[in-house]
């Protein structure tokens, strides 16, 4: 592994560059690499699609073949989850779903601009709430393996319509939820894809890696390299490691969470997803474990009207529970921005709560994977005892909840105090004075208390 002088920093911080480890620069640059992967995993999308379709439609009441939705929730997207604190969004260098807008757009587009006004992670939220609602209360995707293709074939259809109408990937972009929750959660990875040397870039007068090339596209995600300063958009499609001819890119190993310490790129929308996430994951743990899980359920019931298990009731259950992710996300923003409120009297204390917000995304992880942790040992334990039985052996393990419980409690602990230095360090970076940094680690470690107390109560509860 060579080790590269730091332009950017007046050349005197080193940077290891692991595009320059063995062959790996030659072999991402290489035209067969990316299509090779992307084909790859496009047949085992289908081979997912065609079990799913296969399957018996609820596991629980008639059987079936639960590879599809193992593999989609048990395995694949706990691993996203899990995998993002090292390597980011890589993921979307092999994501099939992407590599099929790209084909589309090579075969046929009218290339239009995405619309200005739509610009932003909304349109993502919504669906990620709608999906999650959705799991629970309407298609229940994790044990339903036919609606688990269909909504496999979903995205699918969406990634190759916007691929046909817009330019550039705008569905990973703007409309994927994963890439929606990967993008903010790769904030926090222990990789980054930058360009070496800013003066480089400056110096430069064609500007390969925005126009393209015949080595590379230009990039497309619209990031450009020489301003690039934090992670979210990066789908690491390595574009611009063939199109730049400086060989100006690099792959960088650092610390995790550096970008929410010294991004200044801060978005409301994003803020809102950090609080969502947490207080949507801990709602959902607490139904299992809390009483007023029958409160809930009960009114949901008493507001049905009709009274039988019909497509309509479950419909009316799925918009119960968007409702209620709404409120309780707005509520949990809402206090947030109080918080930052009554703390900087006479400051912005919108923007104060946009920016402190990026010091929960640690806390937001954390929790995602307390939920996801159950899923990944039960898919792990599934594919143990498929490829044991492959060769005639019994390899079956069974989660144990107790130590499952331990886990989540560790990581809830880790992304509480994870929380707690990012917000020091970020309230470091944007207070101007003394008090300044107070009154932001007031409000930071009292959201932050509440969060963990919340999720600390839940977990030391048995699910009922
Ligand atoms: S092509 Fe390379 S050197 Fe030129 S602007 Fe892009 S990253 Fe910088
Ligand atoms: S072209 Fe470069 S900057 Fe743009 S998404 Fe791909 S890897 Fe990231």
């Amino acid at each position: 592994m060579k080790i590269k002088k730091d332009a950017n920093h007046n050349g005197t911080i080193e940077k290891y560059d692991l595009l320059d480890v063995y062959f790996f620069r030659d072999l991402v640059k290489n035209r067969f690499f990316k299509p090779a992967v992307n084909l790859f995993f496009f047949i085992f999308l289908l081979v997912v699609i065609y079990f799913g379709l296969s399957s018996e439609s609820d596991l629980r009441f008639h059987g079936g073949i639960p590879f599809a939705t193992t593999m989609i929730w048990d395995i694949w997207h706990p691993l996203l989850a899990f995998t993002v604190i090292i390597v980011g969004r890589l993921w979307c260098f092999a994501c099939p779903i992407g590599a099929v807008g790209d084909w589309t757009q090579s075969i046929f587009s009218l290339n239009r601009k995405y619309p200005e006004k739509y610009r932003n992670l909304w349109i993502a939220v919504i669906l990620f709430l709608f999906i999650f609602a959705a799991e629970r209360h309407l298609f229940m995707f994790t044990r339903n393996p036919p609606n688990t293709a269909y909504l496999l074939l979903f995205f699918t259809a969406l990634a190759v319509i916007m691929g046909a109408v817009y330019e550039k990937r705008s569905f990973c972009r703007y409309i994927c939820p994963i890439g929606l929750v990967l993008g903010v959660f790769s904030m926090l990875s222990a990789i980054e894809l930058r360009c070496k040397s800013r003066k480089t870039c400056q110096d430069h007068d064609i500007k390969e890696c925005v126009i393209g090339t015949e080595a590379g596209k230009a990039c497309p995600v619209g990031e450009f390299p020489q301003t690039m300063e934090r992670n979210n958009q990066c789908i690491l499609c390595m574009e611009c490691v063939k199109s730049c001819s400086k060989g100006n890119i690099r792959l960088s190993p650092r610390l995790p969470g550096a970008d929410i310490i010294h991004s200044k790129k801060t978005h409301l929308d994003e803020a809102y997803l950090i609080h969502g996430i947490i207080v949507i994951f801990l709602f959902v743990m607490g139904m299992e474990r809390l009483q007023f899980r029958n409160t809930i359920i009960n009114f949901v019931k008493s507001t049905l009207p009709v009274n039988s298990i019909t497509f309509l009731d479950l419909y009316w259950r799925n918009m119960w529970a968007v409702i209620i992710f709404l409120l309780i996300t707005l509520g949990a923003a809402g206090l947030m921005y109080l918080s930052a409120k009554a703390a900087f009297s006479g400051g912005n204390p919108k923007q104060k709560f946009i920016e402190l917000s990026y010091a929960f995304i640690p806390l937001s992880l954390s929790v995602y994977l307390a939920e996801n942790t159950f899923r990944l040992l039960k898919g792990l334990f599934y594919l143990t005892a498929t490829i044991g039985s492959f060769f005639g052996k019994i390899w079956e393990f069974s989660p144990d909840f107790d130590t499952i419980n331990h886990l989540q409690i560790l990581l809830l602990i880790a992304g509480s105090a994870f929380t707690l230095w990012a917000g020091y360090l970020i309230s470091k970076r944007i207070s101007g004075k003394d008090n300044e940094l107070q009154q932001s680690m007031i409000v930071i470690g009292f959201i932050a208390a509440a969060y963990f107390m919340i999720g600390l109560k839940i977990l030391t509860l048995p699910i009922i």
